[in-house]
């Protein structure tokens, strides 16, 4: 493990950490991450967990905030690596064959939801319309003075109207299941605070110019963006470094943790004044995801068809369905007819797996703890909606919410968003601060998913803290620059890391 004096020590090299990492060595400092795994990278590594040549994302695999945040974009990730963007941001899979489609377009989105395409369209255009100022707006800290607030009180009015369109505002099954299937991704309530935001936010990006996209050659693409362009910049990163105590790390005039509050307590012991300490107590873990990576010799016998060129399925009924298994999983219960959230890569990108063979993603919520594996509940449920389905599996490997737990100790119990996204963690995460990455240790820093904006492969965690540790402690009151003018080509990111079968 590297001991020599460092400006910055990061600890964790998911997308935040390297966010951080990155920005630290763009302002000419010093930087050396420390990784618990033995390769760099999070949730967003790419491994072979099937079958040799066949490439299965690990944990995140579609990334509506990857073109849209505000470090993402101005780090230049668009052009540093290969998007594809489906037609199809993503479709919701109804009985019968019926299907709600989101596309690209908005307006042909509307046109497809019949009667309830104005709805759709009063709902989430406006937010389409300014979708960056939107995207910054709900990438901030709740609490910071708004930098654009047109955009930010068009989100919350389309966050409150939400609420009617999941019950009664939509007259159609379909516009209804569309906007549940994307909040439901919050795993909790689709009506809760949080369900409904995700709902909206996402159902807008789902229509801007970037769509719901997957990186070519899966999301270890980014992660590889972003290596290459710390190592240009004298970054370093050390793995199989799990870090137990701060007193472990080398001497460094800042420490950003890519950690969760629960483990920062263990690395401090005592030191923490008492008023912290019980704030990062009280932090809340939520409900997990269990896994299943398929290989498939030919693509999903979808019912209807159209659905075969979405990137992302969602199936679960009706709102009212996803809504009640939502509801199961918070009692700490395995619902018979979940909710389950699909990936298709090779809608987009062909090299995943060799000539013949498709892969494909799912996964689905579970109790956090949950040990159960839950290939043959998967498996049903899109038979379900994918007469033959079952018939096309040539291979397949899961992971179980305590599995993610040991391949990542950012996702207690296998709560992939590092802390429960309620309106209480979203408003205080961990701790209600214009600047929440700040701990009460001089030079210390909190930068992962369980601080705000919270989860998903965007950056802003590690992004936000790094400005705020540039600020204190380096008197660096202007961002870096983080364009990709020169920037090397992503490098490999090495041998696959491999979650244990759970
Ligand atoms: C199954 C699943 C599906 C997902 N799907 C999507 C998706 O499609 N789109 C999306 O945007 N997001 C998705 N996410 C969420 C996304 O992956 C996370 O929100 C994101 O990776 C969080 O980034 P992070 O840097 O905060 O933490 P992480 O990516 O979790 O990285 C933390 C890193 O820190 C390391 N670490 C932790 N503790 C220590 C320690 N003590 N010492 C050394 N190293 C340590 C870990 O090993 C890990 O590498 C998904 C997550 C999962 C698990």
């Amino acid at each position: 493990m590297g001991t020599d004096a460092v400006d910055v020590a990061v600890v964790g090299s998911g997308p935040n950490g390297l966010a951080a990492a990155v920005t630290m060595a763009r302002a000419g400092l010093s930087v050396r991450v420390y990784e618990a795994a033995a390769t760099p990278g999070g949730g967003a590594r790419t491994a072979e967990l099937t079958l040799p040549g066949h490439l299965h994302d690990v944990c995140s695999a579609v990334h509506p905030m990857a073109l849209t945040s505000p470090f993402f974009t101005a780090f230049g990730l668009r052009e540093r690596l290969e998007f594809g963007i489906p037609e199809i941001s993503y479709a919701h899979v109804l009985s019968g064959g019926r299907a709600a489609l989101a596309y690209q377009e908005l307006e042909r989105t509307a046109e497809g939801l019949g009667v309830d395409g104005p709805a759709w369209q009063r709902l989430v255009g406006p937010l389409v319309a300014r979708l960056d100022a939107v995207v910054e707006s709900a990438l901030s800290p709740i609490v910071s003075v708004p930098k654009h607030p047109v955009a930010m009180a068009q989100l919350g009015l389309a966050v409150l109207a939400s609420t009617r369109s999941l019950s009664a505002g939509f007259r159609t099954e379909k516009a209804a299941a569309l906007l549940a299937g994307a909040s439901a991704h919050a795993i909790q309530p689709v009506s809760s605070f949080g369900g409904r935001s995700a709902g909206v936010l996402l159902s807008a990006l789902a229509h801007g110019s970037g769509g719901w996209p997957l990186p070519i050659g899966g999301s270890r693409a980014i992660v590889g963006a972003l290596l290459a362009d710390l190592e240009a910049h004298g970054g370093e990163v050390v793995t199989d470094a799990r870090i137990r105590s701060l007193r472990e790390l080398p001497p460094a005039r800042a420490v950003l943790l890519d950690v969760t509050p629960r483990a920062l307590l263990g690395m401090t012991g005592d030191v923490l004044p008492a008023r912290y300490r019980r704030a990062l107590e009280r932090f809340r873990y939520g409900d997990a995801a269990s896994k299943v990576d398929f290989v498939l010799d030919g693509p999903v016998p979808w019912a209807n068809p159209e659905v075969a060129r979405s990137g992302t399925v969602h199936l679960g009924g009706s709102a009212v369905e996803i809504d009640r298994a939502e509801r199961l999983v918070a009692a700490g219960r395995h619902p018979e007819r979940p909710y389950v959230l699909v990936a298709q890569p090779g809608v987009v990108d062909r090299g995943r797996a060799p000539a013949g063979h498709e892969v494909l993603w799912a996964y689905t919520h579970v109790p956090r703890g949950s040990q159960r594996d839950m290939t043959e509940v998967v498996t049903a449920r899109i038979e379900e909606y994918a007469p033959g389905f079952r018939d096309r599996v040539v291979a397949s490997a899961a992971i179980t919410a305590r599995g993610y737990e040991s391949y990542d100790a950012n996702y207690p119990g296998g709560d992939i968003s590092s802390g429960t996204a309620s309106f209480a963690q979203l408003l205080a995460r961990p701790v209600l601060s214009p600047t929440p990455w700040r701990t009460p240790l001089s030079g210390v820093y909190l930068c992962s998913s369980s601080t705000s904006p919270g989860p998903g492969v965007h950056g802003m965690a590690g992004y936000g803290a790094a400005r705020a540790a540039l600020r204190d402690v380096f008197g660096v009151a202007e961002a870096p620059r983080l364009g990709p003018a020169g920037a090397p080509p992503p490098r490999s990111t090495g041998r696959a890391n491999r979650p244990a079968a759970g």
